[in-house]
This record gives structure tokens, C-alpha cells and sequence, in this order.
């Protein structure tokens, strides 16, 4: 008998939404609360038409502004948020939840809008120094809310959407059930879709060209190592979708990953990208569309990459055109009892599937069901304890228990081809 409160009405909030009210004897009431409500709207009737149970109601709000989103939480009164918005958001959620004393789970980590304000830049420099990467987001922020939760007896789940989000659940569930000790993890995300556009971005633009254009890092005996943007590139040949070029990015569930099994060796990040894709970007990033530092034009301030945004197709408008499917895991190399061991999980996913189901495509959905299932273990009790906590800190059993019965079965290949 849980009553939740989603923040955001994207091509992520959709699934997770969607899910949600399937889930009408865990979810009884949820708000939908977003910046453009009559997506929220359009969504209510959608799900109301289909029978769902759950009471739902939708408000307008800015989820930038701490005290309007005090003020509406406190009135509507919900046990959770659950914010599906920008990572741009998450501190002043975070800060409302405080207010209003409700629990708080999201899918990515902080970053700031605005990577030019002074600020900011101060404590990243300092970081970039002292860590040694220097990717907009980190957990520092979000991790510095920690006491604060734990005296408020409130829940904080960071990064539940699938990498990161499953990603972590399964080292988790390795660690649990398969080793003694790991020795190396590399995730691989392979997006085997095509949306038949040049170039088009599978979640918001903004979140996804800056990640991508950004340096690739990873952790090596608990040091950070940097490299060029995708200056490490492999060949890896996918279940179900096939051989596909790969590179090395820094991605958040490593720094997680990182500091909560700091006994394993080596961590990396792959991500499958087509050269369509990669000379798309290279030259908006070399003409300045990727900046997010405003420009004055004919009078008008415009922020290149939002101008971006604005002419690429919405990620939520992929789902009917996108082909193929996804394969999202990690392989784990270590030891137990004493011998050599080595496995790799994962999930396929197949876009035109997803979008039978709820009318997204795979990136949506595999972010959006684990969004949901972060939400649903809180509310059942499963995962509740004050503080902030990634997903790798909780017990994966139920959660790897939930992927198989909402959407995202996984596999363990105990005979993996390893990368090199
Ligand atoms: P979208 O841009 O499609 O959706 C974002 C939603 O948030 C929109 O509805 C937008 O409103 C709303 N929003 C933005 N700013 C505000 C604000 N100030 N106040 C209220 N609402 C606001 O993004 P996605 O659905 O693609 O991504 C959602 C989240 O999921 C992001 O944080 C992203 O980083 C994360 N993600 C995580 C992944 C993972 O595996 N862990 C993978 C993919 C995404 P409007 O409709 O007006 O634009």
C-alpha cells in the first residue's frame, strides 16, 4: 500500500510510470508531476483506459525550485519520489524529500546544467586533481548526503535504471553467489538498435552527447586511469545481436563499484557505437554544438546543445522505428574455492518487444523497469535503511528475482569470451 510520487514524464518516466500502475496492489496512488503536465496528463488517460487500479493525479511543477517542490510533496503526501528528470535535479529533490520526509530513488548521478559556473567548477577542479577523472558527474554530491538521510530515517537509492542500476545488482549477485574473491569487472553495454535516422541520441541528448564526448576512464588497484575519448576500442561478439565495435567510457557505477569492492583489480566500461554515430559527434562537438555555455544570437541567449536538442528527434519518438535488440551485462573474472572462475550476466532486450508492451523503445524501457523495481523493493520493505546507498548495497537476490518477473530475464554464461 504504497503512494509515490514520479518526477518527470520522459521517455524513461514513461516505462517506469507504466509499470508502476501495473503494480496497482503495491502502488495504490501515485502522482506524476512534471514540467510540461499535459504529458502527464496524456499518460494518466492512457493508463486509466487500460484498468489500472492505482489512483493517479498529475501537477505541474519545477523541480529545479526546492520550495515548490516542498510545498507539493508535503501536500500530496507520498511515502516516495521517485525522480526520473535530469540528473540536473537530483540535489533539489533530494533537498525537497529532506523537507517533506519521504525516502528518494533516481537513476543517474548528479551533474550540474551549467558546467561554467563558478561554483561548481571549484570543487570539480578540486576533484579532478585529488580523483584523477574528470567527467562532469560524480557521487560526490549526492554521497555527501548520507548523515542526512540516515537521522532522518529516510532511504536514498541512487542510479536504479540499468547501468547503472543492474549493472551493480549483478556484481552484487556475483560476489553473493559466485565468488570468493573478483578480480575484474568489465560491463558492457551493446545497443544492437537502429532507428533508421543518421543520427538520433536513444535517452535526453544533452545527458547522453556529454557523456560520450567526454574523456573514457577506468579503475585499476584503486586508481583512476584516464584516457581520450574513445581512444581504447574493442571488438566484442554479442548473444543474439552480433559483432559489434566497442569503447571505453567512464560511467558511473564504477566510482560505486570502485568504493564498495575496493578488492577488485580492475573495473571498465564498453559501449557499443556505430561510426555513424561517433562522426555525427566529433564534428557537432568540433563546431561547438555540444557547448553548454549560452550564446547570444540576434538578441536571443541560446545554449548550444539544448538548440541541439531541440532539432533531434525526442528519444521518446524512436520506439515505433527502432530494430534489433540490446544485450546490457558484465563479465566477472576470480576465484572460488580456490580455482579460477569466470561468468558474465546479462539481459537482451528487444526494442519492437518494448514498444508492443508499453510504446517505448529498449533504452526506456531497460532504464524505466528498473526504476520501478528500485521503487517497488522500498515499498515492500526490502530495501529500507537510512541513508544513501548505490544498488550494489543492497541484497540482489530480490531485485535479480524481479528482472525475471518484469520484463528483463537475465543469463549467466559461465564460459564467456573474455575482453582483452
Ligand atoms: P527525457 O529528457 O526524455 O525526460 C526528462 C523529463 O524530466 C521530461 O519529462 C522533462 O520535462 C522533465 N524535466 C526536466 N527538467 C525538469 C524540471 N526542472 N522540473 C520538472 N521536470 C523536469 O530524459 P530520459 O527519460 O531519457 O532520462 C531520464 C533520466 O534517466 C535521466 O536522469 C537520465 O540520465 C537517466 N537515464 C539513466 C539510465 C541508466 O541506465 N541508469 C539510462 C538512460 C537514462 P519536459 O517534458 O518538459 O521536457
Amino acid at each position: 500500500m504504497s503512494k509515490v510520487m514520479v518526477i518527470g514524464c520522459g521517455g524513461v518516466a514513461q516505462v517506469a510510470i507504466q509499470k508502476i500502475a501495473k503494480l496497482d496492489e503495491v502502488f495504490t496512488d501515485m502522482m506524476i508531476a512534471s514540467r510540461t503536465v499535459s504529458k502527464c496528463d496524456d499518460l494518466k488517460k492512457k493508463i486509466e483506459a487500460e484498468g489500472s487500479k492505482t489512483r493517479i493525479v498529475t501537477a505541474k511543477v519545477d523541480a529545479d525550485n526546492v520550495d515548490e517542490l516542498t510545498a507539493l510533496i508535503k501536500d500530496y503526501a507520498p511515502d516516495m519520489v521517485l525522480n526520473v528528470a535530469l540528473p540536473y535535479q537530483d540535489l533539489t529533490i533530494m533537498d525537497a524529500c529532506l523537507n517533506a520526509g519521504v525516502h528518494y530513488v533516481d537513476t543517474a548521478n548528479y551533474e550540474p546544467e551549467n558546467i561554467d559556473d563558478p561554483e561548481w567548477r571549484k570543487v570539480y577542479d578540486k576533484r579532478c586533481k585529488e580523483l584523477g577523472f574528470s567527467a562532469y558527474f560524480d557521487y560526490s554530491w549526492q554521497w555527501a548526503y548520507k548523515e542526512k538521510f540516515e537521522k532522518a530515517g529516510l532511504t536514498a537509492i541512487l542510479g536504479t535504471g540499468f547501468d547503472p542500476g543492474v549493472t551493480s545488482v549483478f556484481a552484487a549477485y556475483a560476489k553473493k553467489h559466485y565468488f570468493d574473491e573478483i578480480d575484474t569487472i568489465d560491463i558492457l553495454d551493446c545497443n544492437g538498435g537502429d532507428h533508421g535516422y543518421a543520427f538520433a541520441t536513444n535517452f535526453n541528448p544533452e545527458i547522453n552527447l556529454r557523456e560520450v564526448s567526454a574523456p573514457g576512464s577506468y579503475l585499476e588497484n584503486g586508481k583512476w586511469v584516464e584516457i581520450p575519448a574513445m581512444s581504447i576500442h574493442r571488438k566484442y561478439n554479442f548473444d543474439q545481436v552480433g559483432e559489434k565495435d566497442m569503447y571505453l567510457l567512464h560511467h558511473e557505477e564504477i566510482e560505486a563499484l570502485g568504493r564498495n569492492m575496493p578488492e577488485v583489480k580492475r573495473i571498465r566500461f564498453f559501449m557499443t557505437f556505430g561510426q555513424s554515430y561517433l562522426d555525427h559527434m566529433r564534428c557537432l562537438e568540433d563546431v561547438g554544438m555540444l557547448s553548454t555555455e549560452p550564446i547570444n544570437y540576434n538578441g536571443t541567449e541560446i545554449v548550444p546543445i539544448q538548440f541541439l536538442k531541440a532539432l533531434l528527434p525526442d528519444p521518446a519518438s524512436l520506439g515505433p522505428r527502432t530494430v534489433g535488440k540490446t544485450n546490457i551485462g558484465c563479465i566477472f573474472t576470480g576465484k572460488k574455492d580456490g580455482k579460477e572462475r569466470k561468468i558474465y550476466i546479462y539481459n537482451v532486450c528487444d526494442h519492437q518487444e518494448c514498444y508492443k508492451e508499453l510504446g517505448s523503445q529498449a533504452i526506456s524501457y531497460t532504464t524505466g523497469v528498473p526504476a520501478m523495481i528500485g521503487t517497488m523493493l522500498l515499498a515492500t520493505g526490502q530495501w529500507k535503511k537510512p541513508g544513501v546507498f548505490t544498488t550494489d548495497e543492497f541484497d540482489p537476490d530480490p531485485y535479480m528475482e524481479a528482472l525475471n518477473k518484469y520484463g528483463l530475464p537475465w543469463v549467466v554464461d559461465e564460459n564467456p569470451v573474455l575482453v582483452d
